[in-house]
């Protein structure tokens, strides 16, 4: 199936060739007190971490409707795909809903008919919160978009639309319900994380991803008690949710969605011991 993906990854990379915008120039590396994923630079304040303006979660989407299971597959990381193990989480979700970049960065976006369907990636570096003083980026996958707002590559601002949920690509089948396919690898540095495939099935660990689960572990797992009924790691893939639960807060609260009755919260999955994992954690005073 990776097949094409590679084809549009070619695509992509044979426009970018083509492009002499400087998007395509890699960046150097932030400071360690500068990452993508804090205040943007215009100072609007809104990041992953303590905040109160405005909610980081809804810059993935605006409303939380929990974990997509349905009669062609489970939602959850780590479940059994047909020989690999599912690499995201995905977020049941009514087609159309709007979806955010959760972080200032570089995008790719493209389209994949028997895989992703319309996707966006997004890098940007993993915040200090998480990371300390170690340096990571993350390759953010959003997948089965009904339409995509951003095309090509380029910049992505924390916020930005990116485009609608839907069901795209080896979600369009009627059984399976509407779904954001949202996956997160991590790596070394933004080329390594601008390369990445998400291809369905790798789970080749590289590099220092060992050290990030090291500092997440510390700065979020064992503080907060959060774990999952699964394992959170596959090669370099962290579950997306942990992550999440792990940067966002005020989150919004989960809902039942009205168009099917396959709907599972998150507390079905997971467990924290100083916040509810459906209403996600609660920062500052
Ligand atoms: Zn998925």
């Amino acid at each position: 199936m990776s097949h094409h993906r590679l084809q549009s990854i070619t695509l992509i990379a044979m426009a970018m060739a083509a492009c002499t915008h400087p998007a395509s120039t890699p960046q150097s590396e932030p400071d360690a007190g500068d990452d993508g994923w804090g205040a943007s630079e215009d100072g609007d304040g809104g990041d992953w971490g303590p905040t109160t303006t405005p909610s980081p979660w809804n810059y993935i989407a605006g409303a939380d409707y929990g974990i997509r299971w349905d009669d062609n597959g489970e939602g959850p990381f780590r479940t059994d795909r047909g020989g690999g193990l599912h690499g995201g989480v995905d977020f049941l979700m009514p087609r159309g809903t709007p979806l955010y970049a959760p972080c200032d960065g570089k995008y790719l976006a493209g389209y994949d008919d028997n895989g992703y369907g319309n996707w966006t990636q997004i890098v940007c570096p993993v915040p200090d919160q998480i990371s300390r003083n170690d340096i990571f980026f993350a390759s953010i996958l959003f997948g089965h978009l009904d339409s995509s707002a951003i095309l090509g590559h380029g910049q992505v601002k924390k916020g930005q639309l990116i485009g609608m949920s839907g069901k795209s690509g080896n979600a369009a089948a009627a059984m399976i319900n509407p779904h954001l396919h949202f996956e997160i690898v991590i790596h070394d540095t933004e080329q390594e994380a601008l390369n990445e495939l998400h291809l369905k099935g790798d789970e080749t660990g590289t590099g220092r991803i060992a050290q990030f689960f090291i500092d997440l572990r510390e700065t979020c797992l064992t503080p907060t008690g959060l774990a999952s009924n699964r394992k959170i790691d596959l090669g370099n893939r962290v579950d997306p949710f942990v992550l999440l639960a792990c940067l966002t807060s005020d989150k919004p609260s989960i809902r039942r969605p009205d168009f099917q009755d396959h709907w599972y919260k998150w507390s079905s999955e997971y467990q924290a011991k100083t916040f509810d994992v459906n209403v996600g954690q609660q920062f500052g005073p």
